[in-house]
């Protein structure tokens, strides 16, 4: 038979996408070399920070907006808490562009922000510990989404929506045409569109197709601290960034009593993403641990680590494009770290990429073309 779409990669972007095409009732196969959601990608590990005054540029506000809206029907339809109110704090230097630009999102579309001297924000969050010339800018309306209950609430629908889902089956490789070849170990299936968001593999599928897209796999690692909740409790203590002139860090409360969670945003070191990550370690503990002592002076013992992948850009904005010489190819990769947050919005961005050949969404920043992919 032939799909109508096929999805390669049935993670953060692609389950939301297999959902609204489904939903709209287009006959889609999923694909998945997993079984989502699951921890050998980039979407394990509890929680994921959704904030809406955004340091990376004002341009992503309308798309987050649509995303933080999505997110709540995907609560109502599914009656599950998907997303904490907790607040979020951007912290730095008044002056960092990251800071700049929270401040310039907040008041181009009128974004809940509060913003505090650090002697102001230590009064406000007792746990908190900043340096005199550092401000926090504080949105209440974001939050944290709940990250492995989101892409279930999607499976779930999706396949409630009438689509096909094989887990532990990886693409090999694809072949384009009018109708599109798509070849697994198992099966060779057909559809005449095709969807790939396959995360940290989305460059060595490609290249199947003789695409080169600058999309770099790379070892993060993040760990979890003791917290006394009655300083870091989800109640009392927001998620935060820290941005600083060669770093930037993030993280969140407490939540469900799980601990302060804490990674380093910048830097990781470039992996195959087909070779097992090596696990956390002493020495990845060592900078968490540096910051947190700084920051959040209270807390306790490092309880563990995890590692996972982001998949860079060399720009760190997203790409989200038809391919150049396939029409019938959509891709959307290279999240570099702050994707999550709209994978609800992507997930309806590439159903009408598919459906209608456009978006209502703004996708010029995601062009592939600015690479000049081959
Ligand atoms: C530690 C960490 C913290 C983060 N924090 C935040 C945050 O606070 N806020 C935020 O917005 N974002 C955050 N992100 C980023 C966000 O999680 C990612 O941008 C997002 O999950 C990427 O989604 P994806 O669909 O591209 O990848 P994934 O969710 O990994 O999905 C890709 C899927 O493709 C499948 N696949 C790959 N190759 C094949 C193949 N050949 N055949 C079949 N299936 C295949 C994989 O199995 C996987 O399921 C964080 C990421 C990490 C790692």
């Amino acid at each position: 038979m032939i799909y109508d779409v096929i999805v390669i990669g049935a993670g953060s972007m692609g389950i939301a996408a297999g959902y609204y095409l489904a939903k709209s009732g287009k006959n889609v196969l999923m694909l998945d070399a997993f079984d989502p959601p699951h921890e050998e990608g980039s979407h394990h590990g509890e929680t994921r920070i959704i904030r809406f005054a955004y340091g990376e540029g004002a341009s992503y506000v309308p798309f987050v907006k649509r995303a933080g809206e999505l997110w709540k029907e995907l609560e109502t339809l599914t009656d599950e808490t998907l997303f904490l109110q907790t607040g979020v704090m951007n912290v730095g230097e008044e002056n960092h562009s990251f800071i700049q630009n929270v401040k310039a999102s907040a008041k181009l579309y009128d974004l809940a922000l509060e913003q505090y001297s650090a002697a102001e924000a230590k009064e406000k969050w007792p746990g908190l510990s900043l340096p005199d010339h550092y401000v926090a800018c504080f949105e209440p309306t974001a939050g944290v989404l709940r990250v492995e209950a989101c892409i279930r609430a999607y499976r779930k629908l999706a396949l409630e929506a009438g689509a096909t889902l094989h887990t532990n089956e990886k693409v090999q490789s694809i072949k384009a045409g009018s109708v599109v070849r798509v070849q697994t170990a198992k099966n060779v299936y057909e559809a005449k569109q095709l969807i790939v968001t396959a995360g940290a593999w989305a460059t060595e599928l490609l290249q199947t197709l003789d695409i080169t897209i600058p999309v770099t796999p790379t070892r993060k690692t993040f760990a979890w601290f003791e917290a006394d909740e009655q300083l870091y409790g989800e109640d009392i203590f927001p998620a935060y960034c820290f941005e600083f002139a060669d770093s930037s860090y993030y993280g969140f409360p407490s939540i469900d009593g799980a601990g302060l969670k804490l990674g380093r945003h910048d830097g990781g070191e470039a992996i195959n993403p087909n070779a097992p990550l090596r696990p956390f370690a002493e020495h990845d503990a060592v900078d968490l641990q540096n910051f947190i002592q700084r920051f959040m002076p209270q807390h306790g013992a490092l309880k563990y680590g995890k590692t996972c992948k982001y998949s860079m850009t060399p720009d760190e904005d997203f790409i989200i494009d038809f391919l150049p010489k396939h029409q019938n190819i959509v891709i959307a990769a290279g999240f570099s770290g702050h994707g999550f947050k709209f994978s609800s919005a992507v997930g309806e961005v590439l159903a009408d990429l598919v459906l209608n050949g456009k978006s209502k969404q703004d996708l010029s920043l995601f062009k592939v073309s600015r690479f000049h992919a081959q």
